[in-house]
């Protein structure tokens, strides 16, 4: 569904990627580990169309994605992307509502539907009765279920997700990452999550090592168990 093909990027004189090659078929849940600097980040950012690799190419479904440009790309991110980071996804004036419907209304939804849909996604994350309430009084573990519920408010092909539980501790972080897997498996979503965390990692259904902006099979390379 998804492929980078050799991809470099370098950030000035740092290279962050050099040659990486990664695919993740459809509704396959893939989790990326590795160290801190490693080029985790960027080679998500790559494979997601919001950075533009050096060299190298990305196919989404069978087209180049590094070539199309900027706004067919995020028209493309828009109605066939999600994304869950560690923070500062929500806009924190906004209701939870008015946050998960707004994606479908960017997207020129009717308002009716928007909200019909925001408040079935609010109800499957079990957070029906926050509808009204402001992002930013959230705890972080609601805060996660809302933009998880908004990133697959539009039903996308892939969630993309970096350190998605990086600031929860780890039980409620297990327990938003397995509601984020779970109704990414119902929808048939392909899921990318970067993680440092070992429990997040094992539920996926596959793992890669980033290393030296270079992807390994951690079981090939013997990082892994
Ligand atoms: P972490 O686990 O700490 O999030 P990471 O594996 O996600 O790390 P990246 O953010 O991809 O690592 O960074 C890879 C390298 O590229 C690092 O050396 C980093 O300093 C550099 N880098 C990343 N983004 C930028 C940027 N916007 N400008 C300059 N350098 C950058
Ligand atoms: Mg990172």
């Amino acid at each position: 569904l998804l492929r980078a093909e050799g991809i470099s990027r370098s950030f000035g004189s740092t290279p962050a990627l050099r040659e990486a090659s990664l695919s993740v078929t459809a509704g396959e849940v893939l989790a990326i580990m590795g160290p801190s600097g490693s080029g985790k980040s960027t080679l998500l950012h790559c494979l997601a169309g919001i950075f533009t690799p050096d060299s190298g190419e990305v196919w989404f479904d069978g087209r180049r994605l590094d070539t199309l440009d900027d706004s067919r790309r995020s028209e493309l991110r828009r109605t066939a992307f999600g994304f869950v980071f560690q923070f500062g996804q929500l806009v924190p004036e906004l209701t939870v509502t008015d946050n998960v419907a707004l994606p479908l209304l960017l997207g020129r939804a009717r308002r009716k539907d928007a909200y019909e849909r925001a408040a079935s996604w609010l109800e499957r994350l079990e957070l029906a009765g926050l509808g009204g309430r402001r992002t930013a009084e959230l705890s972080g573990g609601q805060a996660q279920r809302v933009a998880i519920a908004r990133a697959l408010v539009t039903r996308p092909r892939v969630i993309f997700a970096d350190e998605p539980t990086g600031a929860l501790d780890s039980l409620t972080g297990e327990h938003v990452m397995d509601q984020l897997v779970g109704l990414a498996r119902e929808e048939g979503a392909a899921v990318i999550v970067v993680t440092h965390d070992a429990r997040v990692a094992a539920c996926a259904d596959r793992e890669v090592v980033v290393r030296d902006g270079k992807v390994t099979d951690p079981y090939a390379s013997g990082i892994v168990r």
